[in-house]
């Protein structure tokens, strides 16, 4: 079993966006600007805001973090939407998900500028992601898709089972495998909870993704001999360590890993490679706003 080093394959892409941004400021371009929303104090996503500002500084961008109260309206977030919009220094933003229940989600997306939409989750990027025009990719899948294709794992022609239809992960990584590319051409099963003969249905996978969001949920006697395992779960669960916890995938993988050919471990496997998709497409926006490509 080959273990899937998302860590590693995400320094190197790092570097590599590092040293285009080390070229743009030698030209006399600005460093690309991303910046984060975040509303409210919900403790995993200011995790996450934390480690995109951090990820932005190890390659030279410049990151913001817009904080606003819990108690923010919807009207008060789309005018923040409405300024980072009209604001030429800003390349693109995010709106950390999920945002509190008395603001209407799709609006928000709705209002964002697509030409800023990093997260790729404005209908016109998702629609221009399934038309194979360009656009900004979902972070996680667009890093699912990295992973697969720097990892040497060919897709085309495998049967590829995805466990999850999120329209941030499931569904998307399932339009980008079935692509018609040479770097996807998988032949696509997407599940879901209403999935009759789940089991049997994994175990016909070359390439099985979980993005089911229950810990562990992926066992052996659900895995296809020599299959590789993309396991985008994170779930924090309680044990006697000196912490309290540990980190585990939807996929058991103790016991998947000495099934499979090759697997992401978790920590450590698509976590990484959704922050330098991130960085990806923020360094995209930049160009394009920059009018250097486009
Ligand atoms: P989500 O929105 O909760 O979607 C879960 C999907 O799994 C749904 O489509 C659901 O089906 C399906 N499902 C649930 N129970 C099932 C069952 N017993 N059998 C078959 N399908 C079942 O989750 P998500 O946002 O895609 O996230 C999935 C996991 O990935 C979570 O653990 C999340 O924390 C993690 N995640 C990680 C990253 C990263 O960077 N590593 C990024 C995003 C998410 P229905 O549609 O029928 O309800």
């Amino acid at each position: 079993m080959k273990l899937i080093d998302g860590k590693s394959i995400a320094a190197t892409v790092k570097s590599e966006i590092a040293k285009e941004v080390a070229n743009m400021m030698d030209t006399d371009q600005k460093a690309p600007h991303l910046a984060a929303v975040l509303v409210g104090n919900d403790p995993a996503s200011e995790t996450y805001v934390a480690s995109k500002e951090r990820a932005c500084k190890e390659v030279g961008f410049i990151s913001s973090i817009y904080k606003l109260s819990e108690k923010t309206t919807e009207k008060e977030l789309l005018k923040t939407i409405e300024f980072l919009n009209n604001d030429e220094e800003i390349d693109g933003y995010i709106v950390q998900l999920p945002l509190p229940k008395h603001i209407d989600t799709n609006k928000i997306i709705f209002a964002i500028d697509p030409k800023k939409d990093v997260d790729g989750f404005h209908p016109q990027n998702v629609g221009r992601m399934v038309m194979d025009m360009p656009c900004f990719l979902p972070a996680t899948p667009a890093g699912i898709m990295t992973l697969l294709e720097r990892s040497g794992i060919e897709t085309e022609g495998k049967n590829c089972v995805v466990l999850g239809r999120s329209n941030i992960v499931g569904t998307p990584v399932a339009i980008l495998l079935s692509r018609n590319s040479k770097k996807a051409n998988g032949t696509v099963t997407l599940c879901h909870s209403r999935t009759k003969n789940l089991k049997e249905i994994c175990l016909t996978a070359d390439i099985l993704i979980a993005a089911i969001g229950k810990a562990e949920f992926v066992t052996a006697d659900m895995v296809k001999d020599q299959a590789v395992v993309i396991d985008v779960g994170i779930h924090r669960i309680s044990d006697n360590s000196e912490k309290g916890y540990k980190i585990v995938g939807d996929v058991k993988f103790d016991e998947v890993s000495k099934k499979c050919s090759h697997i992401t471990p978790v920590p450590g496997g698509v976590g990484p490679m959704t922050i330098v998709s991130l960085l990806e497409n923020t360094l995209k926006a930049a160009k394009i706003q920059q009018k250097s490509e486009l």
